[in-house]
């Protein structure tokens, strides 16, 4: 299941959300596509739209068992959406430069 903190960006607020461990199968689109999209940038599935009929809650609940690399969770009503915006694989990481090695230590 993924870390709240980790999830996608593309996700909406709400119950299920999708994190950065989707492997880009397209499989929840297929068991929810009422709820599931597929982002075509980064390969990778997201929730655009929350269940609000008992047919779309069964079909996310659906989706998130089905999910391969487990990245679809189901804990999202519990967490505070306006606290981050989550994980953005557009964005890349940025490594901090090593420090100069020392004149002496050239060989
Ligand atoms: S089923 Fe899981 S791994 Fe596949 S696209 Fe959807 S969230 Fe990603």
């Amino acid at each position: 299941m993924p870390v709240f903190e980790t999830r996608l960006v593309f996700n909406v607020p709400g119950r299920y959300y999708v994190g950065k461990e989707c492997s880009g199968c397209n499989q929840c689109t297929k068991f929810a596509p009422r709820n599931f999209r597929f982002e075509d940038t980064c390969l990778q599935g997201f929730v655009f739209k929350q269940p609000e009929t008992p047919e779309e809650e069964a079909a996310c609940a659906q989706a998130t068992l089905k999910c391969p690399s487990g990245a679809v969770a189901a804990d999202g009503d519990r967490h505070d959406w306006t606290a981050s915006s989550g994980f953005d694989p557009h964005k890349k990481v940025v490594e901090p430069e090593p420090p100069p090695r020392p004149w002496w230590k050239l060989w």
